[in-house]
């Protein structure tokens, strides 16, 4: 029972000129000058499957249509004469004299900006204290192991909770999966949690491998939903009539655990998607910083994200067409969309809306989550990657699903 199915790598599909250019400023990059600064120097590669390549001279970088961006890394390795090279943007950082650099996109296509780390960090650490959010920290392999062992400390509580389940714990590389479903029914679902991870963080730029998790993330599975409540009663202490409604909850911790819980009900493609729809939103917690993504793009990404990986579940399609069949009758999307909470017909309209955008232009997407778990504020960021106002967001929402007339309120 597999469910969970790898997508194709995300294609670099730029859209009709619908959408105006992005800015191409980036904070803290490298000029002209600082790269050829650079030439000469011994330096680490990180590619962005995650593997190395230590000790080689940087010879040059080759430039895009600014002399400012890179296209091509010529280098050498340490004692031989040979030059070899990356195309910028299968890198993810350089290392040079424990100095790291982020290769990150720039305006155009193919090329690469290089950005100063721990410069970029400070001015990014400093924006987001005055709005009371940090960066993760980084934290080391013992560190992990003990907040891993904190997960696991929290689970056998949980058992005790539930004498008359048989729960059992599975351990990925970056999953905890605590339930009580037959060993049976969830080797499919655990076999592919890892997969899942990589295919996430694909689309934000994390290299392979990297663990953003604070230890692992945690999942409690029960087979039925009065497990669930009671789990979310005792030890979430949410109300039982609020989690009567919900099929899975992502618990985001200040201090940065995850912990997904949910059940598995009758229908094993739902489940899928939920997990799915939820993991998302506890990686979103802890990619870069605690800065929050809005309800409304939360949620868009969440369902567009669960499409993509789930591909059996039809749900997220169904919420779009079920929108569009709303708004045909009555043409307005209401204040909430962009506002503390979406209503729960909303999830059509985001998920819709973030498919376009990204398929319109999937870098300038990246960059716009970046930005806002940079400490910017998401319109402003809308209008730095993709040129457009909120409400220049609606308008070309409305004119996708033939309904150009649709008003926000
Ligand atoms: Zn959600």
């Amino acid at each position: 029972m597999l469910l969970l199915a790898v997508p194709a790598p995300a294609q670099e599909k730029l859209g009709k000129a619908s959408l105006p250019k992005s800015d191409s400023s980036v904070e803290c990059s490298l000029g002209a000058a600082d790269l050829d600064a650079l030439n000469g120097s011994t330096a680490e590669l990180v590619l962005q499957n995650g593997k190395r390549v230590a000790d080689i001279t940087l010879v040059k970088f080759v430039r895009g249509p600014n002399k400012d961006t890179v296209r091509t890394v010529i280098y050498r390795k340490l004692k031989t004469k040979k030059s070899r090279s990356f195309r910028a943007d299968s890198l993810s950082k350089i290392i040079v004299a424990q100095k790291t650099y982020d290769l990150v996109p720039s305006g155009t296509r193919k090329s690469r900006l290089l950005v100063d780390v721990a410069e970029k960090n400070k001015v990014v650490t400093a924006r987001l204290k005055a709005g009371r959010h940090r960066l993760w920290p980084i934290l080391s392999a013992k560190q992990q192991a003990e907040a891993v062992q904190e997960h696991k400390d929290f689970l056998e509580t949980v058992r005790t909770a539930f004498p008359g389940l048989s729960l059992r714990l599975y351990e990925t590389k970056f999953f905890l999966f605590f339930t009580d479903m037959p060993a049976a029914h969830i080797a499919g679902y655990v076999a592919q949690l890892d997969n899942m991870n990589v295919e996430l963080g694909k689309q934000f730029g994390v290299p392979q491998g990297e663990n953003i998790w604070r230890g692992k993330a945690v999942f409690i599975v029960f087979v039925n939903q009065a497990s669930f409540v009671h789990f979310e009663s005792k030890f979430m202490k949410l109300d039982r009539a609020a989690t009567n409604r919900k099929h899975g909850i992502c618990h985001q911790s200040g201090n940065g655990n995850v912990i997904v819980a949910c059940f598995r009900g009758d229908d094993p493609r739902l489940f899928a998607q939920v997990l799915v729809h939820e993991t998302t939103h506890g990686y979103l917690h802890r990619f870069k910083s605690s800065a929050r993504i809005p309800s409304w793009l939360n949620e868009g990404i969440a369902e567009w994200v669960s499409a993509v990986v789930v591909r059996s579940s039809r749900v997220p399609q169904k919420r779009q067409q079920e929108a569009v069949l709303r708004l045909k009758q009555t043409g307005v999307i209401g204040q909430s969309f962009f506002e503390k909470k979406i209503e729960a017909w909303h999830y059509g309209v985001a998920s819709k809306i973030i498919d376009s955008l990204i398929k319109a232009n999937p870098r300038a997407f990246g960059s716009w989550i970046v930005s806002i778990k940079e400490g910017i504020d998401w319109s402003e960021g809308l209008r730095r990657t993709f040129g457009i106002t909120p409400g220049q967001l609606i308008q070309a929402y409305g004119r996708s699903i033939g309904l150009p007339m649709i008003r926000l309120q």
